[in-house]
């Protein structure tokens, strides 16, 4: 398998005034052809670093691919910086020269003698044709001495004129070189919920080891666990078959922490069981922000079965939802009453089958309450429930998490429901 680095090229990168996507879809596009790439460099407009950035990445992978400092400008050093890392003068091309030519006599306008460094390649480079822009991009073979062959590639670093110059030339030159020596990574995302990471890896035995075809990658993004599972094959269907076994031992270990494969969150999950089970859902949050009314209220979802939220900022404006004897002074009761209370109301003014009820915070000051944790309600038809969580963690993805353990909770209850029969 072939190894590559990318190296981004610009002082625009690494004063963090424009953030490097180039390298993020370049090795999108190598991992699509098998490619390894073992590194991302971001380097300065600086001649010295940019060389030794080049020459150390020409030593250890197969393939280095530069993006950015093609341009005409004084700052714009990539071809003088390949030049000297690989010990080869600059030389011109006369068809590129004759292409730059041509741009800006279309664009009639005069071409400043500046442009004419565009034209000018590192001895025994290819040209990468630039069709709608005046900087072609560099293809370079060298022969280090540690091993056959490394071959450099240098593109622009605007974006439009990268990904059309590698669909047209870079791509189809590497697969050249890499014949049928072509390997392809699938990935497959298996989503869960409910436990920490680490717990969570402690279920999975040997599985996230280093090394083992297929690779498990665990991440976490506001308490959603992410398993990434990854094969590298010669064809899909191998790659799949090479999965397989390992999604099935996540899935026999994990059970139903285990709530979607691939890109669905948890409230499309639950939308899909609503729809499923034909029932219709309204919710009642306070102190998330109306997160859960933001997310089951997405544009792509199915309309019918989401009723809509209600959202409030404090504890006491539940005691003024509706004009009931019931919800007067809910705000002394505890949180597992307060949120049941909400939720046996709610069904019975809001037309729905389901009414989900999140919160208050514990730390809200309007609440005087000694729970530490935040409650969550549930009233579905003639049953009612009520669980809690810790309100502990950072404070960026409490409110977050708190969502998605209401939205657990339902997806849980949901899953043990029959499935609505034709009765
Ligand atoms: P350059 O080819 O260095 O003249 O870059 C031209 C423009 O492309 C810059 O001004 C940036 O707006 C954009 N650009 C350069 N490098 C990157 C990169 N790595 N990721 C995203 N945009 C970039
Ligand atoms: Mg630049």
């Amino acid at each position: 398998m072939l190894t590559a680095e990318i190296v981004a090229i610009g002082d625009e990168l690494t004063s963090g005034q424009r953030l490097d996507t180039n390298s993020q879809w370049l090795s999108q596009q190598l991992a699509d052809l098998g490619i390894r790439v073992l590194l991302h460099t971001t380097v300065a407009d600086d001649l010295e670093t940019g060389i030794q950035c080049i020459r150390q990445a020409l030593q250890r992978v197969d393939l280095v691919i530069c993006t950015g400092g093609l341009g005409p400008t004084a700052d714009d050093l990539t071809r003088e910086t390949i030049a000297q890392a690989t010990d080869r003068p600059l030389q011109q091309d006369d068809d590129a020269l004759t292409h730059i030519e041509n741009l800006f006599r279309a664009r009639k306008r005069e071409m400043p003698a500046r442009n004419t460094i565009q034209a000018m390649f590192p001895e025994g480079s290819l040209v990468v044709p630039n069709p709608h822009g005046s900087a072609p991009g560099i293809d370079l073979t060298i022969h280090p001495e540690n091993r056959q062959s490394a071959r450099i590639f240098a593109l622009p670093g605007v974006p439009a004129e990268m990904f059309e110059m590698w669909e047209a030339t870079v791509q189809p030159r590497i697969l050249e070189q890499i014949g049928d020596q072509r390997t392809l990574t699938v990935h497959h995302q298996i989503k869960c919920f409910g436990v920490g990471e680490s717990d969570l890896e402690q279920m999975l035995p040997d599985l996230i080891a280093r090394g083992r075809q297929p690779t498990v990658g665990i991440t976490v993004s506001n308490a959603t666990i992410t398993l990434r599972i990854s094969a590298t094959g010669t064809t899909e269907a191998d790659c799949r078959n090479l999965m397989q076994e390992t999604i099935d031992t996540i899935h026999n270990c994990l059970g139903d922490l285990v709530f979607a494969e691939g890109e669905l969150e948890l409230h499309h999950v639950v939308h899909n069981l609503l729809r499923e089970k034909e029932l219709t859902l309204a919710t009642i949050e306070c102190g998330t922000s109306g997160l859960l009314t933001n997310w089951l209220s997405e544009s792509s979802l199915e309309a019918t079965s989401y009723r809509g939220g209600l959202v409030i900022r404090q504890p006491s404006q539940f005691e003024q939802l509706w004009n009931e004897p019931q919800l007067a002074s809910l705000t002394s009761q505890t949180a597992e009453q307060l949120v049941e209370t909400v939720a046996q109301q709610g069904l019975e003014q809001l037309a729905t089958d389901i009414v989900l009820v999140l919160g208050p915070e514990p730390t809200d000051q309007s609440w005087t309450h000694d729970d530490d944790r935040i409650h969550y309600g549930l009233a579905i038809r003639d049953h009612l429930s009520c669980k809690s969580s810790p309100f502990s963690g950072h404070p960026a993805i409490l409110q977050a998490r708190s969502a998605k353990q209401a939205l657990n909770h339902l997806r849980l209850t949901l899953l043990s429901l029959p499935n609505k029969t034709a009765d």
